[in-house]
C-alpha cells in the first residue's frame, strides 16, 4: 500500500506544540542579538489564496532559519485593512465593509495558522480598528504641527461614476479600474506631506545602504527625485518678460542657439 504523508496527523501535532512552548513569542528580555523579520501584511479582502503561500511561507523558511542560528526573532503579523480592496470585497459581498473586512481577517489567520507559518501573535494589528490607526492621527498631527502637512488645490483623477479620487496605479488606459468608467482630471484641495524638506537626506542616508541592490537604490533615487542644477533666465527681445530654465548642466548652455 502506497504511502502518503499524514500532513493533518502530524502538522497539527507540531502546531499545537509550537504554541505551547511559545516558539514565535518574541522575548523582549533576551540577551539574543535580534531580528526582525516583516512580512506585508495581507489585505484582509478575502481567503488567502496560493499567492499568499508563496509569500508567506518564504517568509516562514527566513524566519526559522535565523531563528535557528541562535537569534531573537521578532515576526509580526497584522492586516492591511483601509482602502480599495477592503471596499470592493465588502460591495461584492453586499455586506458592511466592518463585517466582511472582519470576518476575512478571522478566516485568513486560520489559515496561516494552519500552513504553520509562525507569528508573534501578541502583537497582531489591523489598521482598521482604533488602537492602531490612533497612532497614524498622531503622527499626522505632528506632521501638521511642524507643517509638513499642508492642503493645497492640485489635479487628481476622478472616477464621476465611483465618486473617489484614484491613484495613478488604478487608471488603466483612462479608465477606472473598478468601474471601467472614463476617468476625468478634476481639481480638489487635498492634503500633502512636504517630503521635498527631505530629500537630501534621504540620497545620503541610501548610500549607506551598502546591501541594498544598486537597482533598488537607483529606483529610490529617482522617486526622491531630487537634481541640482542651477536656473537661468533667457530675456526675450523686446518683453519685459524673461523665460525662466532649469538646467542640470549648466556647461552645456552655450549650446543653446534658439528656443
Ligand atoms: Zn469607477
Amino acid at each position: 500500500k502506497e504511502q502518503t504523508y499524514p500532513f493533518k496527523k502530524i502538522e497539527a501535532k507540531w502546531q499545537k506544540y509550537w504554541r505551547k512552548i511559545e516558539l514565535f513569542k518574541m522575548d523582549p528580555q533576551s540577551s539574543r542579538p535580534k531580528y526582525y523579520c516583516l512580512m506585508m501584511f495581507p489585505y484582509p479582502s478575502s481567503a488567502l489564496h496560493v499567492g499568499h503561500g508563496r509569500n508567506y511561507i518564504i517568509g516562514d523558511v527566513v524566519a526559522r532559519f535565523i531563528m535557528m542560528k541562535g537569534y531573537n526573532v521578532l515576526t509580526p503579523m497584522g492586516w492591511d485593512a483601509f482602502g480599495l480592496p477592503a471596499e470592493n470585497a465588502a460591495i461584492k459581498d453586499g455586506v458592511h465593509p466592518k463585517i466582511s473586512t472582519l470576518r476575512n481577517i478571522t478566516q485568513m489567520k486560520k489559515q496561516l495558522n494552519c500552513w504553520g507559518t509562525g507569528y508573534d501573535w501578541d502583537r497582531e494589528l489591523s489598521s482598521c480598528l482604533p488602537d492602531y490607526y490612533k497612532w497614524t492621527q498622531w503622527i499626522f498631527l505632528k506632521l501638521y504641527e511642524k507643517g509638513l502637512a499642508f492642503k493645497k488645490k492640485a489635479a487628481v483623477n476622478w472616477c464621476p461614476s465611483c465618486q473617489t479620487i484614484l491613484a495613478n496605479e488604478q487608471v488603466i488606459e483612462g479608465r477606472c479600474w473598478r468601474c471601467d468608467k472614463q476617468v476625468t482630471e478634476k481639481v480638489l484641495e487635498q492634503w500633502f506631506f512636504k517630503i521635498t524638506a527631505y530629500a537630501q537626506r534621504l540620497l545620503d542616508d541610501l548610500t549607506k545602504l551598502k546591501e541594498w541592490p544598486q537597482r533598488v537604490r537607483i529606483m529610490q533615487q529617482n522617486w526622491i527625485g531630487r537634481s541640482v542644477g542651477v536656473r537661468i533666465d533667457f530675456p526675450i527681445v523686446g518683453e519685459k518678460e524673461v523665460l525662466s530654465c532649469f538646467t542640470t548642466r549648466v556647461d552645456t548652455i552655450f549650446g543653446a542657439t534658439y528656443m
